[in-house]
């Protein structure tokens, strides 16, 4: 299988695993198991890594807008209208962005069965 096969599933919120199962029960909680292949939900944790890369993204794209528009000479309400846009994209983005971002690194924990490092002497044997 190639690694497209958990990407592929993350973009429709299925599992890395078997790309049928529904990942999610709630809008970023995930299910305990996957419904079609039992696979174990619980083996693998995204932490704050999407979090992290959505927010940096959104701040990469938008971030100049918020720093561009008190200084564009145009009229206030134009500026407050643009707050209002920009304001309203970074929000909307973060919505959209998140579940995908959060499916996308959890297939590729349980697709490549990633585990949390471990010193060589503290491994389970
Ligand atoms: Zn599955």
């Amino acid at each position: 299988m190639s690694v497209s096969v958990p990407l592929k599933a993350a973009l429709r919120g299925r599992c890395g695993v078997c790309s049928e199962g529904k990942l999610f029960e709630g809008f970023l909680t995930l299910k305990s198991r996957c419904d079609h292949c039992g696979q174990d939900f619980t083996v693998a944790d995204t932490a704050d890594g999407p979090a992290f890369f959505v927010g940096f993204f959104i701040m990469i794209v938008l971030a100049p807008f918020y720093f561009i528009l008190p200084v564009a000479e145009i009229p206030i309400s134009a500026k407050v209208l643009g707050y209002g846009v920009v304001l309203a994209a970074t929000v909307g983005l973060a919505y959209w962005l998140l579940p995908l971002a959060k499916a996308v690194l959890f297939n590729l924990q349980i697709y490549h069965r990633a585990e949390q490092a471990q010193f060589e002497d503290q491994a389970p044997k």
